[in-house]
Formats: C-alpha cells, sequence, structure tokens
C-alpha cells in the first residue's frame, strides 16, 4: 500500500542521527532534501530551517521507535497520535505524472502538499505512513537495531517478526560479534580446566 510505504520517511529521518556515535548527517538543506526521496517536488520547498525543525522532529519519531522497541505499545501509540495532532495531513488527488503511452494522468495520493512548510510536509506523510504499518501489522513491528553501537531504526516486514538488526551488515556484525564471544568463552573454561587439572596434580 502507498501509505504504507510513508513509514520509510520515519525510518530515513530517524536514521540520520548515529545518537551512541555522536554522528548526525541532516546538516543541510541538501541533506533535508534527500529525504524527499522522489518526491522532489516537495522537496524544493526545503530551506535551512527545516534542519532545525526537522532534527526536532526526529528526536519525537525516535521516541515513537524506542517505546514499541521496549513493548511499550501505549506510549509508542500516544507519541505517534500526538505527532499527528500537530501535523495533520491534506490530501489531495494528483496527477502530475501521465500514464505510459497513454494521456491520461496516473491518478495517486499526495498526503500534504498544503503544509505550512517542508517539514510539515514530511511529517505528516511519514507519520501517516507509520500510522498505517503500526496499525496493519503491529507496533511490535517497530524496532532499533540490536548491533551496539547502532541504534537505527527499522520496520519489520518479514513473515515470522524475526528482524532485530536495521540491516544486514548489522546483522552480519553481531553475529561475528557472538561468535567470537563463545570463542572467548570456551578459551577461557578450556584455560582454567587446564589449571585444575593441574592442581589436582594430574599433570
Ligand atoms: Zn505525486
Ligand atoms: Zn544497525
Amino acid at each position: 500500500m502507498e501509505l504504507a510505504y510513508y513509514s520509510d520517511y520515519a525510518v530515513r529521518l530517524v536514521n540520520t542521527e548515529q545518537p551512541e556515535r555522536g554522528g548526525d548527517s541532516l546538516t543541510s538543506v541538501e541533506a533535508v532534501r534527500e529525504l524527499f526521496g522522489a518526491a522532489q517536488q516537495a522537496a524544493r520547498r526545503a530551506t535551512e530551517s527545516d534542519v532545525t525543525r526537522l532534527r526536532a522532529v526526529r528526536s519525537r519519531l525516535r521516541a515513537v521507535f524506542e517505546a514499541a522497541d521496549r513493548g511499550d505499545e501505549v506510549l509508542a501509540v500516544d507519541l505517534l497520535n500526538a505527532l499527528m495532532m500537530e501535523f495533520p495531513v491534506s490530501p489531495q488527488i494528483s496527477g502530475h505524472e501521465f500514464r505510459d503511452g497513454e494521456n491520461r494522468p496516473k491518478w495517486h495520493m499526495h498526503i500534504a502538499d498544503h503544509a505550512a512548510n517542508a517539514t510539515a510536509g514530511f511529517t505528516a506523510t511519514a507519520c501517516m505512513g507509520l500510522a498505517f504499518h503500526l496499525t496493519e501489522l503491529g507496533v511490535d513491528r517497530l524496532g532499533i537495531c540490536e548491533a551496539k553501537p547502532c541504534r537505527n531504526a527499522y520496520l519489520d516486514t518479514s513473515t515470522n517478526r524475526s528482524r532485530r538488526y536495521c540491516s544486514d551488515r548489522c546483522a552480519t556484525r553481531a553475529n561475528v560479534a557472538a561468535y567470537r564471544a563463545r570463542k572467548r568463552r570456551e578459551s577461557t573454561r578450556t584455560a582454567e580446566s587446564a589449571q585444575d587439572a593441574t592442581a589436582r596434580g594430574e599433570r
């Protein structure tokens, strides 16, 4: 569904910040425009002020993902509802693109063309998408990557709700770390039992 697709807006915005690493890529109008992806018409409205505005929204959206990740469904919903109240949608059917080989417009929904500024439009769209995702698939589909220090947000669209990492890269990193930790424990145990054997005079 197109509306659920917009939930990626929320993920994209939240992940412009790496809180544990102190990283932030949302530092310019260009970075703001990139967040809009293919919606370049909406992106053109962005100004320097949207960097600050979107950073404020970002913290609030992260709080939604973190509450969901902790299993606090009511808080996640309350926080998202508050955002939707503040950044309302103004749905319009748009036909600015044409069907291939036809002269008929490709009718589709625009969520917030008449928002006060680029941030308001982006946020309304992101929250609407996230709300659809949450109600269709469940609050537990919103998560925070478990591969520390990564704290990226993700949406679990797997059939068996098995996702725990934001990316394949983080999944691999976590697996390697777990493997090394297991090896370390094993070699400590081997060394300890060797020492015990020595202490008992078995060597
Ligand atoms: Zn359009
Ligand atoms: Zn990650």
